[in-house]
């Protein structure tokens, strides 16, 4: 029996840990359980970034843990997008060795946390550097009325008056509104999924809604750049099965419309058990990352053996493997799905939807025009010519996955911790 003095995020940490290896623990407190500061802190997931200048392994450290947590743990994080305020009288220099720090620690600080525009969020954040800007209010009369004078800020507001607050009590007031809470007025409802709260839905724009429009939206997310890099050569790779497949194994094996059929229905059944059962296991057992590193290894061996395939049962070999290859894609789906807003999930599968349809149209033509020049007439044949192209391109993609550090799986820009958090 082991007894845990202190009932907050550590000890209960330890407590529970302890319970699942099957060890009897008691946790104790002096008060309640959160009665220290864990019962006080403001739910933010450290990123590292306010240690970068005066502590930099500590901030490689929390960045590094801060990928961890949101892969192993993604539904309990909400990526809400996270800045760090300069307040007046911090000297420039500090900014600098801040932003550096920030580099050197792979903590990325270009990711926007709203829809705003920087400079309509600047101007909501921390006002109009003193110039005077008109308030308009209606009165209990009735009567509109004007003033004009400075706007400091929203967050230059809270923080002044958070620092010259007198007293804790007081300090704890304003402490209120740097914290997450629920809405007072729907307690959280509204964030249920059938009702999302107003700015979760995006604007529909026509300018966004095709498919090059996607392409300039995957230049601004480089953190996603490889998935979906993949992601793209999943498509692009599997035209090959498309336009060879069945012309490939009549001209290699003299395979009848029924065997072809029959070949097909076996590589359709894998592969719903691969995405139905065995992408399940995976991820579980291995992660997101590695199980994209499975699939796509696997179509790259799948590919080779339909291309060297000199014998039938090569190719059932190569249908297996290559179904395993279904892995790929949905990882890498899921990867950049982690790491998107909730207020861009739709926009992000009409992104990856329209870059499988571009794939799907850009790859037939190149495939079929392999396998017409590789069996071309007086010539030694070669029907496998698309699918080492396929092998090839999924090998990019592998290769493009490997160089991805572990977890980042996602924009990591959107690391959830504010400079307002202890
Ligand atoms: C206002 C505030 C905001 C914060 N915001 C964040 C944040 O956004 N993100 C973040 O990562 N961290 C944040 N932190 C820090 C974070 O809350 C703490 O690092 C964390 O809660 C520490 O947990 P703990 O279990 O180690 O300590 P505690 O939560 O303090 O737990 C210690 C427990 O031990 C008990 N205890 C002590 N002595 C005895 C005794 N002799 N006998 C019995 N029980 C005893 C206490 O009652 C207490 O319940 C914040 C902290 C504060 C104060």
């Amino acid at each position: 029996m082991v007894v845990v003095v202190g009932a907050g995020a550590t000890g209960l940490g330890v407590g529970w840990d302890l319970a699942l290896r099957g060890i009897p623990v008691t946790v104790v407190d002096q008060g309640d359980v959160g009665h220290g500061t864990s019962g006080r802190f403001h739910g933010l997931l450290h990123s590292g970034g306010r240690y970068v200048v005066t502590d930099p392994p500590a901030a490689r450290a929390c960045a590094e843990e801060n990928r961890i947590v949101r892969r192993v743990a993604a539904a309990a994080v909400e990526p809400a997008g996270g800045f760090f305020v300069q307040v007046g009288g911090e000297a420039d220099s500090f900014r600098r060795a801040w932003l550096e720090g920030c580099r050197a620690a792979g903590i990325p600080t270009d990711v926007p946390v709203a829809r705003l525009t920087p400079d309509q969020l600047r101007f909501v954040y921390h006002g109009d550097a003193g110039a005077v800007v008109p308030y308009r209010w209606e009165s209990g009369d009735g009567q509109v009325r004007e003033r004009w004078k400075p706007f400091e800020g929203v967050l230059d507001t809270v923080l002044r008056r958070y620092r010259e607050a007198y007293g804790e009590a007081d300090r704890q007031v304003w402490a209120q509104y740097l914290t997450a809470r629920p809405c007072p007025a729907c307690q959280g409802a509204r964030l249920r999924p059938e009702s999302l709260p107003p700015e979760r839905p995006r604007p529909f724009d026509w300018r966004r809604a095709n498919a090059f429009a996607s392409l300039r939206a995957v230049r601004h997310a480089p953190d996603m750049l490889r998935p979906i890099f993949a992601w793209c050569c999943t498509w692009f790779a599997i035209s090959a099965s498309q336009t060879s497949f069945i012309l490939a194994n009549q001209l290699r094996f003299g395979w009848s419309t029924l065997q072809n059929g029959l070949a097909l229905a076996l590589m359709g059944v894998i592969q719903a058990l691969v995405q139905g059962v065995l992408l399940r296991l995976a991820t579980r057992r291995l992660g997101v990352h590695r199980t994209a590193l499975v699939g796509y290894g696997a179509s790259v061996a799948g590919f080779l053996l339909y291309a060297g395939a000199s014998r039938p049962w090569l190719m059932l070999l190569g249908i297996v493997v290559l179904s395993i290859g279904a892995l790929g894609g949905p990882s890498v789906q899921s990867m950049v799905s982690a790491d998107t807003p909730a207020n861009r999930q739709g926009e992000l599968q009409g992104t990856l939807a329209s870059l499988q349809g571009l794939m799907l149209v850009l790859g037939p033509p190149v495939m079929g025009s392999l396998f017409a020049f590789g069996t071309r007439p007086g010539h030694a044949r070669f029907a496998g010519a698309p699918f080492l192209l396929s092998a090839l391109i999924c090998l990019g993609a592998l290769l493009a996955l490997l160089r991805l550090r572990p977890a980042a799986g996602r924009a990591e820009g959107a690391l959830p911790e504010g400079g307002l958090s202890r």
